[in-house]
């Protein structure tokens, strides 16, 4: 399983990090985790074949995490050559169907009817589904919107956390337990701490609490200054820690020797 990401940042504008998009390829699945503003320029730029895409997840409602998506299938639509004809399946928190039809007023029958054959899922939290044979996405609730999803996509040889955005939660880590890389995010400094977010202190706590071996740390706001968040975790987690910065790549694989429940 190969990870790519797209946009490391925020709502807040940024040349170093755009919003929350990243890119995950496994056995035949192209998936595109979160749709922020800058997605389609960050994969063109990072030579992420985003025309392929076979599936879209996205974590919750807040527009810095799914902002592109029309801006993203009208691409696929008029943006491509030739005409697509493969299927899209777009999965998201119970509600993305009727508000995926409320875009179809603002922007055209197109949004839900493009060329291709488009299929909308809606996830209920503590769910999981085949995206391909091998293949398995699943969900857990995040104290973050009364929507909001992580996902672990999960294979053979590997499972990856997505948290999207969230608070500290225990039912989370337990949940993430097992994983093989931690995409966390990491959004405030703790002179900013909130309940919806994570602090490097919150980021790492759920990482130990998890037993990662693994974790990247991303969603990173400007208020953090030049402050490396991997830096301020790294005292607090005994595993690998990075900070995620668009355009880096990573390679999920068990090789990491993740103790497994
Ligand atoms: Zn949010
Ligand atoms: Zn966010």
């Amino acid at each position: 399983m190969r990870l790519a990401v797209l946009g490391s940042g925020t709502v807040a504008p940024s040349s170093e990090r755009t919003a929350p998009a990243y890119w995950l390829e496994a056995d035949g699945v192209r998936l595109l985790l979160d749709c922020g503003a800058g997605t389609l320029h960050r994969a063109a730029t990072f030579g992420v074949p985003w025309a392929d895409v076979t599936h879209i997840a996205i974590t919750h409602f807040h527009i810095d995490h799914w902002g592109e998506l029309p801006h993203f299938l009208f691409a696929l639509r008029w943006g491509v050559e030739p005409l697509r004809r493969d299927p899209l399946v777009i999965l998201g928190p119970r509600g993305i169907g009727s508000r995926l039809a409320h875009l179809t007023e603002a922007y055209g029958e197109w949004v839900l009817h493009p060329e291709f054959p488009l299929e909308v899922v809606e996830l209920d939290a503590g769910t999981e589904r085949p995206l391909a044979d091998g293949v398995v996405i699943e969900t857990h609730p995040t104290p973050h919107t009364a929507e909001s999803l992580a996902y672990a996509v999960r294979t053979e040889t590997g499972r990856l956390v997505y948290t999207g955005d969230t608070g500290y939660s225990e039912t989370l880590a337990a949940w993430a337990t097992g994983c093989d890389l931690l995409l966390c995010e990491c959004s405030l400094p703790e002179e900013r701490a909130m309940d919806q977010h994570l602090t490097p202190a919150g980021a790492a706590r759920l990482a130990r609490t998890a037993g990662a071996t693994r974790l990247v740390l991303t969603h990173v706001y400007p208020v953090f200054g030049g402050r490396d968040p991997a830096t301020l975790v790294a005292g607090e987690f005994e595993g690998t820690v990075v900070t995620a910065r668009d355009g880096d790549r990573f390679t999920v694989t068990r090789a990491y020797g993740v103790k497994h429940p």
